[in-house]
């Protein structure tokens, strides 16, 4: 134990060093909070400008977006591709506000993000990723997070927009089927659907769709993508795909790299380019349909 406890004070050494290099980092950070004055939109079209958008995580020293700009109307479905690591995910995360711009702005209906009442803002942006996060509870207390007000007649009317009333009905007890850790175990096609339902509750004007079903299996994925596409409808997405099927229906691709947005258009303008997104698509697409 005693030889435990010195290495340990090393550790902790170590750790206090790590600690002050943190707070170093928080200082010089400016942490995300509401205005004084903070703005409540009373109806949000979603409009998304990114202004000469720079971003750096923390004091890291290269910027992952340099002097990024674009628009998506109201309404509009976009789809971002580009190689890993280029910084989709960062892109779409500055639009909630997770994270604050280094320099230029985020706006949505033209009003920067900094200046939106933070609840608010998140209130109309629907993020769906990869990894689902469902908690300990029932179905129905599951969806009823994307809006806690909601009645069960609600609950089940979204989970039939998300394809999930049938796997639903097929669960021991139904929509009060305990899930999570404790529960039943669903499949990644049956959680994102969940995550699906949550925001046709939630009802954003907005929706970020971030490699939704690159983790699924071709059948899943086709259910998924389903509900997703009647989810997009009369909302403003961006979704970052890897899926060929999905990119094609997009009225227009952005292709970022660590350059910045190489290239924009539709699918068939960016292939007659023969550009970045040919090479990309020929290296990543070419066996699927
Ligand atoms: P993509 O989604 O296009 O694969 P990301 O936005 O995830 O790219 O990452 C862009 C760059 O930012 C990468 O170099 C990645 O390592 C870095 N990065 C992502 N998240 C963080 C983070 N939380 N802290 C520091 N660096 C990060
Ligand atoms: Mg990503």
């Amino acid at each position: 134990p005693i030889q435990k406890l010195a290495h340990m004070s090393t550790q902790l050494q170590e750790g206090i060093t790590g600690f002050q290099r943190f707070m170093e980092i928080m200082n010089l950070k400016p942490t995300i909070e509401n205005k004084p004055e903070a703005i409540v939109l009373p109806e949000v079209r979603g409009a998304i400008e990114f202004r000469q958008v720079t971003f750096r995580y923390g004091d890291r020293s290269n910027d992952v977006l340099s002097n990024l700009s674009f628009r998506v109307q109201p309404g509009e479905f976009i789809a971002i591709v580009g190689p890993s690591g280029a910084g989709k995910t960062t892109l779409c995360s500055l639009i909630p506000r997770f994270y604050d711009v280094s320099d230029g702005e985020v706006l949505l209906d033209g009003v920067n993000v900094r200046d939106l009442e933070l609840t608010s803002l998140r209130s109309n942006v629907g993020l769906v990723q990869q990894d689902v996060y469902l908690f300990d509870g029932t179905v129905l207390d599951n969806i009823r997070y994307g809006k806690p007000e909601a009645s069960e007649e609600e609950i089940i009317e979204a989970a039939k927009h998300a394809n999930a009333h049938e796997f639903i009905m097929s669960l021991p007890f139904g929509y009060h089927s305990e899930i999570g850790q404790r529960g039943v175990r669903l499949s990644g096609g049956q959680k994102q659907r969940l995550s699906i339902a949550r925001l046709f509750l939630k009802n954003p004007p907005v929706l970020l769709l971030d490699e939704a079903t690159s983790a699924l299996d071709n059948e899943s994925e086709s259910i998924v993508k389903e509900s997703l596409d009647k989810l997009a409808e009369g909302r403003t997405t961006i979704v970052i795909a890897h899926r060929l099927s999905t990119i094609r229906s997009a009225q227009r691709i952005l292709v970022l790299t660590e350059d910045g947005i190489v290239e924009q258009g539709t699918h068939h303008t960016l292939l007659a380019r023969d550009g970045t997104y040919a090479n990309l698509y020929a290296k990543q697409f070419e066996y699927q349909t």
